[in-house]
């Protein structure tokens, strides 16, 4: 679900991880996303995906106008206004013959382009989606459909300002914002589409494209379609030239169609290790990697790491139950990180005893060649016992039992190590 930015402290940028964590979803690239749509019954430009330049020259020959678009395939928004790391300006070009998108092409592949969504990392650019230019644009509209908690259900989310990012219009002309809720009981008829479409100044043909995407989102377990711009043509017709769509992670079982489309060069490879072994984990950009039971305690973690002038390199929720190899794959995968140089691990233990969890700790511990200190504070049933194993097993664990001492005992030891 697309929330509407606001200036972030640093517990809601806390808290806006735990909610991708929770909440996990698949986006897909906008050439799947349109071949989707058009599925469905929406208007979508006839394009090509193109990996090389020979698949560029060969997508041009294919494609009837004699302009063509070439677009960037990245899982963020902001391509047309965005600037690759070689200088070169925009995701999004028209370009006037085939030659002309051969040497943008040439411009694109294999290029880091950054845009108000990637942060300045930038995404590196492996695919690009060539396509007819449509007949010329009359005007460019926002349409979206998401999940909002306020109505509890599906939302259209649409604005006569297209084309342009939907949190300044939030900002600056809120007015300019229609919504309108659909009932996911009853579901949506053609009326409320062509309602919606009256709002925006729009013929009925343009709520036939409503009702389409919202039978595609229903039907496909979408969580969010957002179509921006959607666009009216000079000659009457109206389309979808941008999409962006998100897809409920727990519908993968039965939309295995769309899952193949996922393009995991796109993740942090560090994420998808850690999808493999079930870990609730975010890579980020610190020096103390952490592991944690319970996605509060993770947060708490990562607050307490900052106050004592470290910076957390990772959230990781290990959930209820620590088992060895997820233990064993989870520290592999911190230690990984070069820029790591110390490990807090912070277990409460319920459920699930600290003994039992000391131990998987002290096995994993010996498995993986730990390469920086690891502290860990236990806490919970059986501590005592937890610690006893911790001290016993000859490794370099130090045991700590309360959160405030083992954030210094870690930060002292990080700071030590830096000194060397
Ligand atoms: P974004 O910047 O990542 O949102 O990429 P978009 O696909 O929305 O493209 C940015 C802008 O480029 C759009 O708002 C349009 O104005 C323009 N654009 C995109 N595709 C076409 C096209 O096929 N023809 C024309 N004339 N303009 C396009
Ligand atoms: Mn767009």
């Amino acid at each position: 679900m697309r929330r509407f930015a606001a200036p972030m402290s640093t517990s809601s940028k806390l808290s806006a991880l735990s909610f991708q964590c929770t909440t996990r979803a698949l986006n897909i690239h906008e050439y799947s996303s349109k071949k989707f749509l058009n599925e469905a019954g929406c208007k979508v430009e006839y394009g090509i995906m193109c990996e090389t330049i020979a698949e560029v020259e060969a997508a041009c020959a294919k494609i009837q106008s004699p302009q063509k678009v070439v677009k960037a395939q990245i899982l963020a928004g902001g391509r047309g206004k965005g600037t690759f790391k070689s200088g070169f300006q925009g995701g999004v070009h028209v370009c006037a013959n085939t030659a002309v998108a051969v040497e943008t092409a040439k411009k694109m592949l294999g290029e880091v382009l950054v845009t108000k969504q990637t942060g300045e990392k930038g995404l590196k650019v492996t695919k690009l989606y060539v396509s007819e230019t449509v007949p010329k644009i009359k005007k460019e509209y926002y349409v979206a459909l998401l999940l909002d908690r306020g109505f509890g259900g599906p939302v259209f989310v649409a604005s006569t300002e297209g084309g342009m990012d939907i949190e300044t219009v939030a900002a600056k002309t809120p007015e300019k914002i229609q919504k309108m809720p659909i009932n996911i009981r009853k579901g949506m008829s053609l009326e409320q589409g062509v309602e919606l479409a009256s709002k925006l100044g729009l013929g009925p043909e343009a709520g036939q494209q409503f009702l389409s995407i919202y039978n595609f989102a229903k039907s496909r377990d979408a969580t969010m379609v957002e179509i921006n711009p959607f666009v009216a043509l000079e000659n009457g017709d109206y389309m979808c030239i941008d999409s962006k769509i998100s897809f409920d992670d727990n519908a993968s079982f039965r939309q295995k169609d769309i899952w193949a489309h996922e393009d995991l060069t796109q993740k942090d490879s560090r994420e998808v290790e850690a999808g493999k072994w079930d870990l609730n984990y975010v890579g980020l950009d610190g020096n103390v990697g952490c592991l944690v039971n319970g996605a509060g305690l993770a947060m708490a973690t990562m607050d307490i790491i900052a106050m004592y002038g470290g910076s957390p390199a990772n959230f990781l929720d290990m959930g209820g139950s620590a088992k060895t190899d997820q233990v064993v794959a989870a520290l592999e995968l911190i230690q990984k990180d070069p820029k790591v140089n110390g490990i807090l691990v912070n277990i409460f233990g319920g459920i699930m005893k600290c003994d039992t969890i000391a131990t998987g700790i002290v096995e994993a511990c010996k498995k993986v060649a730990l390469r920086v200190p690891l502290v860990v504070r236990l806490s919970g049933t059986n501590a005592e016992l937890g610690k006893k194993i911790i001290a016993d097993s000859g490794l370099q664990l130090e045991a700590a039992s309360d959160l405030d001492q083992a954030a210094r005992t870690i930060m002292g030891l990080v700071n030590k190590q830096a000194k060397v």
